[in-house]
């Protein structure tokens, strides 16, 4: 065992705070990672204050992790020390079932091992994640950072391990490229993303927000067009207009506000998940005209992998703020205030303070 510092929730109502605890000794396919940075997703902060009712304390957050190999295992090969890589939301999986034999491993049938509050599939002890200064992961989780991102590209990569990942997998799951009309429901954290993947994959990209203020942002990050979706004008304005649309919202709505934008054959996938559920589309839009309602979970290791090629190729980081871990307490009140552009990033060097 190694000994590790990180931030942890005690429970649902303490703020998250200093923890001494330890990261396991080396298996043969283990790589120990010296973290760097890590993006602070709004799951962690439904994960720390068990809206999911499904946390296990005490708990260290992250799922956005960018580090340094420090240590390889017996049997790993393609991984060396020194060598910069990432762990996203999961750190291991079934590998039997028939989503993990093509690579959809957040789909695995017998769940997959998160990042964070799972139990670990070897000695069932309860998985810490990235707010902390190391972790180890299987080699099988882990992924390369592509060598075109420079080392002040870092901290910017970070939320692209969920946030860019979860809006990647869909876009390319339905297809989006030149000639297709994509609707981004959302600028948050996912829906920034979702605006530069789908304009760099060569859509024609409308971003829907309730706030004016948002326009010359959505604009400055790719979007085409910005529609105001509590503006009946500019609702009449896209209707029947769209091949795709990405449903970032973590709130209950109203879909049918969105549906009425798909074209035939059009399909809306959800990917934020909210606490309560959306009231019951009109069934109406789904028939008429041959409309999908979707949803979609984060990306296997494999497209995640794509996904960081992808935006080293054509020059994608996310928009961030970074902040020292001392301050992240006060990072969620500002989240849950959505007074962030577009995600916060810890940088880890600053647990040393
Ligand atoms: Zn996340
Ligand atoms: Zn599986």
């Amino acid at each position: 065992m190694t000994k590790a510092q990180g931030y942890a929730a005690q429970s649902a109502t303490a703020p998250l705070a200093p923890f001494d605890f330890e990261r396991r000794d080396l298996r043969p396919h283990d790589i120990q990672i010296e973290i760097l940075y890590c993006g602070v997703c709004h799951s962690d902060i439904h994960s720390v204050r068990n809206e999911w009712k499904n946390s296990i304390y005490p708990m260290v957050p992250g799922h956005e992790i960018v580090g340094r190999i420090i240590k390889i295992g017996s049997e790993v090969k393609n991984f060396h020390a020194n060598d910069t890589v990432a762990v996203g939301v999961m750190v291991d999986s079934c590998r039997k079932c028939p989503s993990c034999q093509e690579g959809l491993q957040q789909y695995c049938e017998r769940g997959s091992t998160m990042t964070y509050n799972s139990p670990d599939r070897v000695d069932g002890k309860t998985t810490y994640g990235g707010y902390s200064n190391q972790i180890v992961v299987d080699e099988s989780f882990v992924l390369n950072i592509p060598k075109a991102f420079k080392e002040e590209d870092f901290a910017g990569i970070a939320p692209l391990l969920c946030a860019g990942i979860t809006t990647y997998s869909p876009l390319r799951h339905w297809k989006i490229g030149k000639g297709t009309k994509v609707g981004v429901v959302g600028l948050g954290g996912l829906g920034h993303m979702a605006i530069k993947l789908a304009h760099a994959m060569g859509a024609h990209v409308v971003l829907f927000t309730t706030s004016k203020s948002k326009i010359e942002d959505a604009k400055r990050l790719g979007a085409n067009d910005v529609a105001l979706s509590n503006n009946p004008d500019d609702m009449k304005k896209y209707a029947s207009s769209l091949d795709f649309i990405i449903n970032t919202v973590s709130v209950a709505h109203n879909l049918d506000l969105y549906l009425n934008c798909l074209k035939r054959d059009g399909t809306m996938c959800l990917v934020g998940y909210p606490e309560k559920p959306h009231p019951t589309p009109n069934f109406g839009n789904l028939i008429f005209y041959r409309k999908a309602l979707a949803g979609s979970l984060i990306g296997g290791l494999n497209e995640t992998q794509e996904m960081l090629d992808f935006c080293a190729e054509h020059h994608i980081l996310s928009d961030i703020e970074i902040i020292p871990i001392q301050k992240i307490n006060e990072a969620y009140e500002r989240m849950l205030k959505s007074d962030v552009k577009y995600r916060f990033v810890i940088d880890m060097a600053s647990l040393k303070n």
